[in-house]
C-alpha cells in the first residue's frame, strides 16, 4: 500500500494553484469534474500527489466542506493493488465503505471512499493501480 495523494479543497482556485506551482516547481494537471461540481489540479510530487480541489457549483461535496471548514485536507488517498481484494478485507475488519463497488476516478482508477467515521473522521480514498 502507498499513499497515493492527498486532496485539498480550496476556497481561492486561482490563488491557490499559482501558489502549489510556484512552490512546488510542478506544473499541474487539471481535470475538470463539473457534472459532480468540482475541479482538479494535481501535482506530483514524485513519491505522491497534493490533488487541489474547487468548487464550480455551491451543491458539490467540495463547497459542503468549505463552507463548513473553510477549506484543508479533504482527504488522503491510499493506492492498492486488488481494491476489490482490499475492500472485502477491509469490510470484514468492520471498516465501512461509502462505496459497496469502485467507482471510476481520474485516470480511470478504480476508487472507493470510506466512512469517515472509519478513520478517525478522516476521509480515506482507496485507489487501485491506473488502467489502461
Ligand atoms: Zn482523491
Amino acid at each position: 500500500m502507498r499513499l497515493d495523494h492527498v486532496g485539498i479543497a480550496v476556497k481561492d482556485w486561482p490563488q491557490a494553484v499559482d501558489k502549489w506551482r510556484e512552490f512546488t516547481g510542478t506544473e499541474p494537471k487539471f481535470e475538470d469534474v463539473s457534472e459532480q461540481g468540482f475541479r482538479v489540479a494535481v501535482f506530483d510530487l514524485g513519491n505522491a500527489r497534493i490533488e487541489l480541489l474547487g468548487e464550480t457549483a455551491d451543491n458539490s461535496p467540495i463547497s459542503g466542506f468549505i463552507k463548513k471548514r473553510g477549506g484543508g485536507i479533504h482527504h488522503i488517498a491510499l493506492e492498492v493493488e486488488n481494491i476489490e481484494n482490499k475492500m472485502k478485507e477491509a469490510e470484514e475488519m468492520g471498516l465501512e465503505l461509502i462505496d459497496k463497488t469502485p467507482q471510476t476516478g481520474l485516470e480511470n482508477k478504480k476508487i472507493a471512499f470510506f466512512h469517515p467515521r472509519s478513520f478517525d473522521y478522516t476521509l480515506v480514498e482507496l485507489c487501485g493501480p491506473k488502467e489502461d
